[in-house]
């Protein structure tokens, strides 16, 4: 063994004791005499003292050594003098005397600090991620994500789920986003599809019967770049047969109470958690995922707009609009060019624009004063709340504009004013979701959730005559703003799920050639069955107070879809492509996305 003892767990109570460390050297101070090194492994510092007087072989090792060399100790615990220890560390009371040492590798400068938490540009971090990872961020983010893994896999073990693995090289499910293709080199022609999810998997294992499932599953989506996309992604996959919605949301709250207390107990939580239905927190806060650590509510104002001489409000409502407003504290005094930022903010949500009244101490101001009498306006301030102090914004316009539009402004102001309190953790379910959307594109009817999600039994009778109407057994839980988990209890009646594949504009042939599996399945006894799947990236990175998934991820790949570390995607040989059956056709196309080089 190199080390007798890890660098974080030496106390007053070694003192006296002969230990060996290895690890990598963290700090150095040269005293011109003592040598100071805080040697770090993965368990924490230690610091270890190089005397020349009593060992200069020893010494002479700590002096060649610089940051990130690997070294190896031997020597003596001493309790440090009074007035030096460092009670930021849990070794902070000792420090080891060195006898012996030696240089097990030595390192280059690297190209960034690692033993300062400083921020280093994101590429450069992705290039030398195995010295980012060395970071105490980063280290503690992945710890935090073991924790929050282990807690999951245990705490579902005891109530009978049992934890089953799903292909990778499989046919494609749809989850909304493209497929990532692996060529058959046996079949040529012939692709896999990386999982967008175990969906189809999961559902099969009820249908054999396995009644409690889950996995740490990865999915694969190649979706449009965004900064916070990662093409590969984790989920916390559970399917549960024989229950009702109301079974699957109890039990996946109860884990996550009971995660959020065991692994990050400094986090408030306000339980139960609150539900919406889906038609009430786009009414309230104009999106189907609200940061509900703070209020803001979107208001509804149209009763009063209704006797209005302002032609921007009696013309949206007479077009069957609405008029709502926001209350934003403290804002009263915006200038015209922090109003006008606002405004722009609800113009590129497809409003026209958004009406403002300032809540001063001489009284209430607004571009549109002109046109609204007292006691409309002081009206509207009563219904919204409205203190001196206070910004009123409103917007006038169709439903989903005003929701959009107001939403939007909601959630910048929220992060602006700092509305949100950073500890807490509101976790809601959203419920009720429509079963369709329109994709106008294509003049057809997309699940809102996948194909596989059950129609409310109340509203299947609108399938036929109404299904925009059509609300779907489905749910999401959201978390501070981010939908963290979506899930649904499933169709498992052969006839219905052809039925919803057909208004999918799936024909009979696709049926079989796609989902024939599933729906031969459907015939041998499927039982009752639902479940869900909660992102393990975003909620590690809420817990963890990251902005960004990639810190909490070990090897993530860039906004581009790229891995800078290992250079992929990348060229491979042609011989390779040719056992592929494979020819690239236009290899200029590279360059229209600039991806050309790593
Ligand atoms: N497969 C779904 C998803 O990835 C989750 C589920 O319905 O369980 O969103």
């Amino acid at each position: 063994m190199y080390k007798s003892k890890t660098c974080g767990e030496l106390t007053a109570r070694d003192v006296g004791k002969t230990v060996t460390l290895a690890g990598w050297v963290h700090r150095r101070r040269d005293h011109g005499g003592l040598i100071f090194i805080d040697l770090r492994d993965r368990f924490g510092l230690t610091q270890v003292v190089f005397n020349p007087q009593t060992a200069p072989d020893a010494h002479r090792v700590g002096s060649d050594v610089r940051n990130e060399y690997v070294i190896q100790v031997t020597g003596v615990v001493e309790k440090r003098p009074a007035g030096q220890e460092n009670h930021a560390l849990a070794t902070g009371e000792i420090d080891v005397h060195v006898t012996a040492a030696q240089i097990l590798n030595a390192a280059r400068v690297p190209p960034f600090v690692i033993n300062k938490n400083e921020d280093v540009d994101d590429a450069l971090r992705l290039t030398y991620r195995y010295l980012d990872l060395r970071r105490e961020r980063m280290l503690k983010n992945l710890t935090l994500r073991h924790r929050v893994v282990k807690f999951m896999r245990d705490w579902l073990d005891a109530r009978g789920f049992i934890e089953i693995e799903t292909p990778i090289l499989t046919k494609s499910t749809p989850e909304g986003a493209r497929d990532y293709l692996v060529p058959s080199r046996v079949h040529p022609g012939k692709f896999y599809a990386l999982p967008q999810s175990p969906q189809q998997f999961k559902q099969l294992l009820m249908v054999a019967g396995y009644e409690r499932y889950f996995q740490i599953a990865r999915c694969m989506r190649d979706e449009d770049l965004r900064a916070d996309r990662q093409p590969e992604f984790t989920q916390l996959d559970l399917e549960m047969a024989f229950v009702e919605q109301d079974d699957v949301l109890n039990l996946v709250e109860e884990l996550f109470t009971a995660l959020v207390k065991q692994v990050a107990p400094e986090r408030t939580m306000q339980t139960p958690w609150r539900k919406f239905t889906y038609d009430e927190v786009l009414d309230k806060y104009g999106s189907d995922k609200p940061d509900l650590r703070f209020g803001m509510e979107l208001t509804n104002v149209s009763d009063i707009a209704a006797n209005s001489q302002f032609a921007v409000f009696k013309n949206a409502l007479a077009a069957g609009g609405q008029v709502k407003g926001i209350c934003v504290p403290g804002c009263a005094d915006y200038s015209r060019r922090e109003t006008d930022e606002l405004i722009e903010i609800a113009k590129a949500k497809g409003a026209k624009g958004a009406v403002t009244m300032a809540l001063r101490a001489d009284g209430i101001h607004s571009p549109a004063s002109k046109h609204l009498t007292p006691e409309e306006q002081n009206a509207y301030v009563e219904r919204l709340g409205g203190q001196v102090g206070d910004l009123l914004l409103f917007v006038a316009d169709q439903p989903k504009v005003v929701g959009d539009a107001l939403g939007a402004l909601r959630k910048e102001l929220g992060a602006r004013l700092k509305l949100a309190d950073p500890n807490a953790l509101a976790f809601a379910w959203v419920v009720d979701f429509p079963m369709f959307e329109w994709n106008a594109e294509e003049a057809r009817w997309d699940a809102a959730h996948h194909p596989f999600t059950s129609p409310k039994p109340s509203d299947m009778h609108l399938l036929d005559t109404d299904p925009g109407a059509v609300r779907a057994n489905s749910y999401d839980m959201v978390c501070n703003g981010y939908e963290l988990a979506s899930g649904s209890i499933r169709i498992h009646s052969r006839e219905l799920q052809a039925k919803i594949f057909s208004l999918l504009n799936i024909d009979e042939e696709r049926q079989r050639a796609r989902f024939g599996h599933m729906l031969e399945a459907f015939e041998f006894g499927a039982p009752p069955h639902g479940g869900m799947a909660p992102g393990i990236d975003r909620f590690v990175a809420i817990l963890a107070s990251e902005d960004n998934i990639r810190d909490v991820i070990a090897f993530p790949k860039n906004q581009w879809a790229q891995d800078l570390m290992m250079h992929a995607p990348s060229d491979v040989d042609a011989d390779q492509l040719q056992l592929l059956h494979l020819q690239i056709v236009h290899p200029e196309s590279q360059a229209q996305y600039g991806l050309d080089k790593p």
